[in-house]
């Protein structure tokens, strides 16, 4: 078979290396005799595991001291709720930006827990772009702020300052390029966007925000009780954080992730040149909010857009239909796209154009 170029927004596409230690690992992990899948995630071999996976976060974020860093489950939609939760008592104020369909999850949630609400919304501009003229509450519990709209193909390019703790949902966009963690108070994603396979979800909390909510929370819901057990207070997602160890295994063996943001912008600077300047085609956000992740892109004659996606699929161009709410296409390029596959598709963005003008 020819090569595939999966442009999937999630689950997505992984380093081969990845998959390779992985498919190894199933079969027999550590020369033990045993698959990784059937060892007791007490034993010292997944302990390594975990203890690897915690030291290359830190190591490639520059983690400071004062923040724990967990891995949990039930995905960045858990985290809507868990944040509030955790964060927000009854009553109290919780600001949010509302950029996308994923934020304004975000932003339900915490209204089951607080007073949650949003400090600015692009939502009847169909999220085209960040809102930057804002105001949070002084009482504000924290500021929560989606990093990259994977939908809608916007991204935060640099992080409000903040008097109030800020948080971020980075799903699809961490480890894509550095980020200050000490300007956060909590950092959240669903690893199989950018960083490994659905299954499990990163924490990075400052230890100051744990432990501090109202309520009586549930065990499995209490950061403070899973940071104490070093998220094993019940058996943990095993396969999802050895997948999302040998992910961030190879963005360090790459450079870490000042060379995944030389790449990625490498990357997705060609791909908005090439729709800036093709006539069939045109991007669907600001200019100046697009993401280096998620390209969304639309055509000039929406009629030909099927028969852009069929040709794509037969050369292998994988996942460009875009999402339902945006149209056209997003062309979602993670950190283990490499050139090779922007190329391709612009290649043929060009080779159609030309044949349909
Ligand atoms: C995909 C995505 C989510 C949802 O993630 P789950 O792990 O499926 O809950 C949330 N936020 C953003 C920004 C996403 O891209």
């Amino acid at each position: 078979m020819n090569k595939v170029y999966n442009f999937s927004a999630g689950p997505a596409i992984l380093p081969r290396e990845a998959m390779e230690a992985g498919s190894r690992a199933c079969l027999e992990f550590n020369g033990m005799g045993l698959s990784l899948l059937e060892i007791s995630h007490r034993s010292k071999e997944f302990e390594a595991v975990l203890n690897d996976a915690r030291a290359i976060v830190k190591e490639l974020l520059g983690v400071p001291d004062g923040y724990q860093v967990l891995f949990l489950q039930g995905g960045a939609s858990l985290q809507f709720a868990m944040v509030p939760m955790n964060l927000l008592d009854e009553g109290e104020t919780a600001a949010y930006l509302d950029t996308g369909v994923w934020a304004n999850k975000a932003l339900k949630e915490a209204k089951l827990f607080g007073n949650a609400k949003a400090v600015a919304s692009s939502k009847e501009q169909n999220y085209t772009f960040i809102p930057k003229e804002y105001e949070v509450p002084a009482d504000a519990k924290y500021f929560h702020v989606t990093s990259n709209n994977t939908i809608y193909g916007t991204q935060l390019q640099s992080f409000p300052a903040s008097a109030v703790p800020l948080i971020s949902d980075m799903s699809s966009d961490i480890f894509s390029r550095p980020v200050d963690v000490s300007k956060f108070g909590l950092i959240y994603a669903g690893s199989q966007k950018n960083m490994g396979i659905a299954g499990t979800t990163l924490v990075i909390i400052r230890d100051d925000l744990m432990g501090k909510a109202k309520r009586k929370l549930p065990s499995m819901l209490d950061y403070k009780l899973q940071a104490e057990n070093d998220s094993m207070y019940n058996t943990p997602p095993v396969f999802a954080i050895y997948m999302a160890l040998e992910t961030l295994k190879w963005v360090k063996s790459k450079g870490g992730v000042s060379a995944m943001q030389k790449l990625n912008e490498e990357k997705a600077g060609r791909l908005y040149a090439e729709i800036d300047s093709n006539p069939l085609f045109k991007g669907t956000c600001a200019v100046e909010d697009r993401s280096r992740m998620n390209v969304t892109f639309v055509m000039n004659k929406p009629e030909l857009e099927g028969a852009f996606l069929k040709e794509a699929e037969a050369a292998g161009l994988s996942g460009l239909k875009g999402h339902r709410s945006v149209g056209g296409f997003r062309a979602s390029i993670y950190n283990a796209m490499g050139v090779d596959g922007i190329d391709a598709l612009v290649s043929l963005m060009r080779d159609f154009s030309k044949r349909n003008s």
